[in-house]
């Protein structure tokens, strides 16, 4: 994990920012509770989980730990409420169907801290325009409106945007564009400054185009175990 953090540090300087904006959460998903526990032990405090029904039970058997969970796989929305309930960011809000969700489950809950998801896709306009439903994110002709909705929940705090990089295509143009994705949102919402962007294979291109939120997994876990 030193030698990631290392080369996080040497992205950052290349792309003359300070390493100390950006985030690195460390994704556990598919991993045991003990390695989050060993990751814990190392000084880890952010990890991300992409599956509801794994990481409900692997935080709460981590519950006696300081870390601060975040989700980052699909949100439907009849899971919202409950990944809510341990998840104090939520990477992968993306339609209004699970905005609408969880601010019904508001009332009684702290307020959670969301990025709005980008379909990178270059097709992803187009496909929205047609009808069609993306395969993650929001299209970018999408953002504003869904901007909106969050701003007008109660109990949403939202700081910024998160996307992939499309597979196949080079990372860095992706990433380019989802940071003007991201300044058009600063517009709206001038406090959503955070950018959620860069996994284990282009997390410097991601630097390099202003993350401040890396989410990674292999590089620092080592393959994950497959799915039992
Ligand atoms: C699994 C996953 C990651 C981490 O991927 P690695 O390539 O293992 O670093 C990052 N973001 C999301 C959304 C993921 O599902």
């Amino acid at each position: 994990m030193s030698a990631i953090d290392q080369k996080i540090a040497d992205a950052a300087r290349l792309a003359g920012r300070d390493a100390g904006d950006i985030t690195r959460i460390v994704v556990t998903k598919f991993h045991p509770a003990s390695l989050v526990r060993e990751l814990a032990e190392l000084g880890v405090r952010d990890v991300g989980e992409s599956r509801h029904q794994e990481a409900g039970p692997k935080a709460a058997e981590l519950a006696d730990l300081d870390l601060r969970w975040h989700f980052i796989g699909q949100l439907q929305s009849k899971k919202a409420r409950q990944v809510r309930e341990y998840a104090q960011v939520l990477h992968s809000l993306d339609r209004d169907s699970v905005v609408d969700a969880l601010g019904r489950s508001a009332a009684d809950a702290p307020p959670v801290e969301v990025f709005l998801q980008v379909d990178l896709d270059p097709e992803a306009d187009a496909a929205a325009e047609a009808g069609e439903a993306g395969r993650g994110g929001a299209a970018p002709s999408r953002v504003a409106s869904l901007a909106e909705r969050i701003l007008g929940t109660p109990g949403l705090d939202l700081v910024g945007v998160m996307a992939v990089a499309p597979l196949g295509a080079e990372p860095r143009p992706a990433f380019a564009r989802l940071r003007a994705v991201s300044e058009g949102l600063r517009e709206l919402a001038p406090s959503a400054t955070a950018i959620s962007a860069g996994m284990s294979g282009d997390y410097a291109d991601a630097i390099l185009e202003g993350a401040t939120h890396l989410r990674i997994g292999t590089a620092i876990t080592g393959n994950r175990p497959s799915r039992g």
